[in-house]
């Protein structure tokens, strides 16, 4: 029995196993779910496999959770905790066995590897033996009068498993090259094989999406689907992702868990932009899409077979632009957790002062390429604290003449009236020109002194938007400011 395709149902589901963070693999695979489903107007399920009680963890399973909203994926149903659902397992290979499709097998671990090292002495390919396959009544009794605990084996039927990949087309399988597989332990725990079919049976399941690693175990899960009578859904196997040097993307790499960008400052929408152009493209125009738009044009068709290179230049480029490009009020709701965490939040930002942050980011932002970067910037001109860099210092803010100059020039900007950026280069150019210095001099020792670094965007926005009374007092803080060199030099 096959689903009836043409009825349109899409029901898909994201099935991450808690035993690590959520890595952008297994964000792929739960985008492309998610984008399915969206575009069908279909259902998707969230279930946590965490049927590997020593490995799985609750903590683990709030992060992904964490990380699947962080990136704005919502799920229509679950999450579903297989670690909920033993009995639901247990009963199903019950019901295997009571149909003569499965059977008890009592071998220990010790007997199997001593039978495989004596077939494969004699040259021979090993899969299991079916030992227990017809084992008299008598003899399960007294193996189970012995302790031993019996495991429940799939007997796998003659003939050929066949399956049309969405995205790898036909593949085909000889049924006499798998093995009767376990379904459910001598200890009773389900094998990965038995709970994922059991639960796609059960939540009806009609597209399932998952990475290129489960294309062998398919075929089992077909002849799973077959043996307890139920529509085999669709299958679609999405390609690995390589890293730089083409290799399997992994730790060696980096960071790969997903709220690792997020604390990296990636944009959620810069980050699914990327993860999901690994391996689908939305058109052929380098932009970022919106989440509509990704929906509305998602399509299993478009997917490529290749491997796609995860290359973290396209993820900063995709994040710079759209730091560049999203309205300012927008950006603002991200930047939120960032102040907070670097102690520049608070309420009057988004209130009384909010036209002047709105100026600020404007100012600074096509100088970021994450909102680390961003708030980096930002916070010269909220924080009085200002972090000297001593390259900065040592370059621009040790010469000696700087000591009356800049007092000078305080007492200019003291008078000023209107403190915006056209008079305060004037003031600046004019003191220059009086006392025969250039006035890059001047420009660069306040940059450092008002920013604390050695590049900024226009000194004289800077200034205006920082304030006149801020301004005239880094200005005063000269040799507080050198005092970073010789504090470096001890350290
Ligand atoms: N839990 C499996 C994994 O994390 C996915 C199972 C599936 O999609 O069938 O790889």
């Amino acid at each position: 029995m096959i689903h009836d395709f043409t009825s349109g149902i899409v029901r898909v589901r994201f099935a991450p196993s808690p035993t690590g963070h959520l890595h952008v693999g297994a964000l792929r695979t739960a985008l492309f779910n998610w984008l399915f489903a969206r575009h069908h107007e279909g259902a998707f399920v969230l279930r946590i496999e965490d049927t590997d009680v020593v490995r799985s963890s609750e903590e683990m399973s709030r992060t992904i959770l964490e990380a699947l909203r962080w990136v704005g994926l919502d799920w229509d149903e679950g999450p579903v905790y297989q670690s909920q659902r033993f009995e639901l397992y247990r009963e199903a290979a019950r019901v295997l066995v009571d149909k003569g499709l499965a059977y008890y097998c009592f071998c220990t671990p010790e007997e199997i590897e001593k039978r495989r090292q004596e077939t494969q002495a004699r040259g021979e390919h090993w899969k299991y033996d079916r030992h227990c396959l017809n084992l008299p009544e008598k003899t399960k009794k007294e193996l189970k009068e012995q302790g031993r605990r019996a495991a429940i084996r799939f007997l796998v039927p003659d003939g050929l498993t066949e399956f049309n990949d969405l995205i790898h087309g036909q593949i085909k399988v000889e049924n006499r090259n798998l093995e009767d597989f376990v379904l459910l332990r001598g200890d009773s725990f389900p094998t990965y094989h038995l709970s994922v079919v059991v639960d796609d049976i059960d939540t009806k399941i009609t597209y399932v999406i998952r990475g290129d690693d489960h294309i062998s175990n398919t075929p089992k899960q077909i002849l799973l689907y077959q043996a307890f009578g139920a529509p085999v859904p669709r299958f679609a196997h999405l390609p690995l992702i390589l890293g730089p040097d083409r290799k399997k993307l992994s730790k060696r790499h980096g960071d790969t868990s997903v709220l690792s960008f997020r604390d990296k400052g990636y944009l959620p929408l810069a980050f699914f932009n990327f993860i999901a152009q690994l391996s689908w493209s939305p058109g052929s125009e380098e932009k970022i899409y919106t989440i509509e738009e990704m929906v509305q044009k998602f399509s299993l068709d478009r997917v490529s077979k290749g491997s796609p290179v995860f290359d973290l230049k396209k993820l900063e480029w995709l994040n710079s632009r759209l730091i560049n490009e999203m309205p300012v009020g927008e950006l603002i709701v991200d930047l939120r957790p960032w102040l907070k965490k670097y102690g520049l939040w608070s309420e009057e930002l988004v209130k009384s002062q909010k036209g002047w942050l709105e100026k600020v980011i404007n100012l600074v932002r096509s100088r970021s390429r994450t909102l680390m970067d961003l708030s980096e910037m930002i916070a010269p001109f909220i924080s009085d604290q200002v972090d000297y860099e001593p390259g900065a210092v040592e370059k621009y803010l040790l010469k000696p003449e700087l000591d009356w100059l800049l007092p000078a020039l305080r007492k200019d900007f003291q008078a000023l009236e209107k403190f915006e950026a056209q008079e305060i280069e004037k003031i600046l150019r004019d003191r220059a020109e009086q006392a025969g210095v250039k006035a890059a001099v001047l420009i660069h020792a306040l940059r450092v002194l008002v920013v604390g670094r050695a590049v900024s965007p226009g000194l004289f926005e800077v200034l205006e938007l920082i304030g006149k009374e801020k301004v005239l007092a880094r200005i005063a803080k000269l040799s507080e400011a050198r005092k970073v060199i010789n504090k470096t030099e001890e350290g």
